[in-house]
């Protein structure tokens, strides 16, 4: 991988260059606050975006797999229909973006168009995307108090996933790296300078220091992993989680790495109709209504159940080549009731060890 070294205004100018050619850029920007929001960088608002903030509170999926999208159109006219799909992506590139969000996406990658069936509006979006990792490498502005991608192994340091890497070396110096030929030809620009062996020392010991400042770590994952996995996990505890959620849905809402959704039609006039896909939450009452109103999984912690299995269940994971959890601590940051990851983790460890595995409630004397 080429590596060059450029300080700050260097950035900025590599930032400009994406607008000046046509492209859409997005990178974060301050909200109200400690939020941090990913946003379209337009004259008024350049001076906004910043290297280092907090992660942005929406994960940056919504670029590739939008809350809510047009699929195709349906208009009546002279008694007959005319369907038109809704196609087309235009160049985007996305700066900023966290090598948990990475994760995430790479992650969507496999679900939308690693399988059987590849879904073309995701691709679409996609393959108009360049992808500007940022590395967190300050301790108070870059890393919340619910970030664990130290624990699923997917950050600080992104390895693979991004068309370019930047990296704050300290002293206004800034390590780009390029992951991709995409990456590759925009370091060729002029105002990059050749990269050297101290600098490449200065991002080991940089990683080396940032990876004991997370507040948040958990070590229980496999541990957890193989309870869920076994179906070890005691009904009681479930029914534990299921008392804390208020079924609200901000977990999957902000979540890089949830894939459901759900379709339906909306009237857009007299005589037309849209076809739109929407996020949808395992949380809801809705998501596993039957036609008829059957619901399999009416009570709460069988369906809150089902989000952790989703993540921590071996099938899955070797299905998809990876845990859909990479460590953001969103859901954490969201949850009213603390059912974030990070907790429910320790829950499961702690109660199933306890009583030894096994899946069976302990006998009480
Ligand atoms: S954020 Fe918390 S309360 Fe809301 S649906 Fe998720 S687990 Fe339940
Ligand atoms: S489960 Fe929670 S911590 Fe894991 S990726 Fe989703 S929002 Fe982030």
């Amino acid at each position: 991988m080429k590596a060059r070294l450029t300080d700050t205004a260097g950035l900025g100018r590599l930032l400009d260059a994406f607008r000046e050619e046509g492209w859409e850029v997005v990178a974060p920007m301050e909200g109200r606050g400690r939020d941090t929001f990913f946003e379209r960088v337009t004259e008024a608002n350049r001076g906004a975006v910043r290297w280092h903030l907090p992660n942005p509170a929406t994960p940056a999926k919504r670029y590739v797999f939008p809350p809510i999208e047009s699929l195709f159109r349906m208009a009546r006219a002279d008694g007959s229909w005319e369907i038109r799909p809704v196609t087309g992506a235009r160049r985007r590139a996305l700066f900023g973006v966290r090598s948990c969000d990475l994760a995430g996406l790479r992650h969507l990658d496999r679900f939308f168009l690693g399988g059987a069936y590849r879904d073309g509006y995701y691709a679409a979006r996609r393959e108009a995307l360049f992808l500007v990792n940022v590395v967190c490498t300050d301790r108070e502005r870059d890393i919340g108090d619910d970030c664990f991608c130290v624990c699923t192994d997917t950050g600080p340091a992104a390895r693979e996933g991004f068309d370019l890497q930047l990296m704050d070396l300290g002293g206004d110096r800034w390590m780009v790296v390029a992951g991709t030929p995409a990456g590759e030809a925009r370091l060729e620009g002029a105002g990059f300078e050749a990269c050297t062996a101290e600098a490449v020392a200065r991002r080991r010991d940089v990683l080396e220091a940032v990876r004991g400042q997370f507040r948040t770590t958990t070590s229980w994952f496999p541990a957890t992993v193989r309870y869920v996995s076994r179906g070890e996990v005691l009904e009681s505890t479930w029914e534990e989680i299921g008392r804390r959620c208020v079924e609200c849905g901000g977990c999957t809402y902000v979540c890089p790495a949830c894939t459901c959704f759900t379709m339906t039609d909306r009237r857009t006039g007299p005589e037309s109709w849209e076809r739109v896909r929407l996020w949808d939450a395992c949380a809801l009452g809705g998501f596993t209504r039957m036609a008829g109103g059957h619901n399999p999984r009416r009570a709460v912690h069988d369906r809150r159940n089902r989000r952790f299995f989703r993540k921590l269940a071996q099938y899955f994971i070797e299905r998809e080549l990876s845990m859909a959890c990479v460590g953001c601590g969103r859901c954490a940051s969201v949850c009213h009731g603390d059912v974030g990851m990070p907790s429910v983790v320790e829950m499961i460890r702690r109660a199933t060890a306890r009583n030894g595995g096994g899946g069976k409630e302990a006998e009480t004397p």
